[in-house]
């Protein structure tokens, strides 16, 4: 049945693309390093009119990816600009898969406005709109969907653990084991479909359901066993969240303020909607933990505000672990239950060790069985003491929840929708191939049902709505 199964193959794709069409023939070009002054600037150029840009701007092409040093000059009067480098990627072998072109230039502000304006004045070209080079890679087919995100959360990634999971994204982690299912899928597919259009035909062998079933229950299992991941891999990408929690005046933001001094793991602090900052981004041991300041959570009536706050105490509720800090000196311990949404462990922080005379009954880290609280520690957020020990502990936390997250497939809750949305859509065809008398028409349908939401996952069907959020979140010039 080899020519009819082919017709078969070429039925279940018609809705599957390898390359989208590119409607927007204009040149785009952008500044793609960053903020200037810098020592460097990197000027990138995409589209048919590259040729001619390179040509107008420094009078000359240079050879296929090997860098030239070139004068650069407006074209409106021959001014020389600035004098750097030139590399020349023709179609189809660049990152956007169109003709392009990167000018290597000194990092002034004059200097790079200069060449942008010199750009501009060429015909049929136009300053980029953020993530428009990487859209065009996507649209020529140089990366699937999923190698998108992976090179948009390589750019963002702040810890060496995020790194190599955005990296091991970008290369094809995601993108290739669902074209691999997908594959499979298709498969198993083209038999369900080869015995619905035969079926009144003699030498076709009877029985093409049960090698589709088992094809589908392999790849159900393999599917269910990478979302079976615990959430490692989301967790990673966006980091673990501990809050700090506590009555009044126990010494949260003193605490907070001493853990983001530790110049050597900050990674990023920035204010909070209120005045003060709400979170800070910690590097422990390669694994990010955000760490959120309840403290600075305060009622505004701002209405900007209101929404920031909103989100802050959402995103303390839900926290992978709190930390309840306590004034020591006030007497005894406060019975209030520390609200944990999601049963996140509580750590129990006795602060000011400092104002108490008996150290010994503060000792740090026991283990309180009995208690909502898994570990206590004793600190002096104020003098430092203690500090390190809980340091060293959220540490070791971060690397509990995240160790091998680097390898989970699933990265974002696009992914484990999709890849829930293909196994729910198996699991109905097999459990339609396990009826007594199972209609093979309805066991194609979820197949090919299946198949589409992995082919949406890595961008093979159309996904118009999910393409704005994924390139919105991109800069200009990448
Ligand atoms: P919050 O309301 O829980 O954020 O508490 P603050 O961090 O604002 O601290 C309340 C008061 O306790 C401030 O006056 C701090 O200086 C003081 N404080 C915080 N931590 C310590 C500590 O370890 N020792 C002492 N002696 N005072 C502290």
């Amino acid at each position: 049945m080899g020519r009819k199964g082919v017709k078969t193959e070429a039925k279940t794709e018609p809705r599957l693309r390898q390359k989208r069409a590119v409607t927007d023939r204009s040149t785009i070009f952008a500044l793609s390093s960053g903020r200037p002054p810098a020592a460097i600037a990197v000027v990138r150029i995409s589209g048919p009119q590259t040729r001619l840009a390179l040509e107008k701007l420094t009078g000359r092409v240079p050879e296929p990816r090997k860098a030239a040093l070139v004068r650069v000059r407006a074209p409106a009067n021959g001014e020389t600009i600035d004098e750097g480098f030139a590399l020349w990627f023709p179609a189809p072998r660049s990152e956007t898969g169109e003709d392009m072109a990167e000018l290597q230039l000194h990092g002034g502000h004059a200097v790079i406005a200069g060449v942008l304006d010199a750009l501009g004045g060429i015909d049929g070209c136009r300053l980029a709109q953020p993530g428009e080079f990487t859209r065009r890679a996507f649209e020529n087919g140089k990366l699937d969907l999923t190698a998108v995100e992976g090179l948009g959360d390589l750019i963002a990634a702040e810890t060496p653990a995020q790194r190599r999971q955005a990296f091991r994204q970008l290369k094809g982690l995601v993108g290739d084991r669902a074209e691999n299912w997908r594959q499979r899928l298709i498969e198993a597919l083209a038999l369900v479909e080869a015995r619905i259009d035969f079926s009144d035909e003699a030498d076709v062998p009877e029985n093409l359901i049960a090698p589709a079933v088992q094809i589908a229950k392999g790849l159900r299992d393999e599917i269910a066993a990478a979302l079976a991941d615990r959430h490692r891999g989301e967790r990673l990408r966006d980091g673990l969240v501990a809050a700090i929690a506590g009555p009044p005046n126990a010494g949260k933001s003193t605490l907070f303020n001493r853990l983001a001094r530790r110049e050597a793991a900050i990674v990023s602090p920035y204010a909070g909607t209120t005045r003060d900052i709400l979170e800070v981004h910690l590097d422990l041991d390669g694994y990010p933990v955000t760490l959120l300041d309840t403290a600075g959570i305060r009622d505004s009536a701002e209405p900007v505000e209101l929404e920031g706050v909103r989100r802050a105490r959402e995103r303390a509720a839900s926290a992978d672990l709190v930390l309840w800090v306590t004034d020591l000196s006030a007497g005894p311990l406060s019975e209030e239950v520390p609200p944990t949404a999601k049963g996140s462990p509580v750590w129990l922080i006795k602060n000011k060790i400092d104002l108490v005379e008996d150290r010994r009954a503060t000792a740090t880290e026991e283990r309180r069985t009995k208690s909502e609280y898994e570990f206590t520690f004793s600190v002096s957020a104020a003098r430092g003491e203690g500090v390190d020990v809980l340091v060293s502990a959220l540490s070791r936390f971060a690397g509990d929840c995240l160790a091998g997250a680097e390898a989970s497939l699933v990265t974002r809750a696009r992914h484990r929708r999709a890849l829930e949305e293909t196994v729910a859509a198996i699991d109905c065809a097999l459990a339609e191939s396990a009826t007594k008398d199972p209609r093979e028409e309805l066991i194609a349908e979820e197949l090919r049902r299946a198949a589409t939401s992995l082919g949406r996952l890595t961008g093979r069907v159309d996904v118009e709505e999910v393409l704005d959020a994924i390139f919105r979140d991109f800069c200009i010039g990448k």
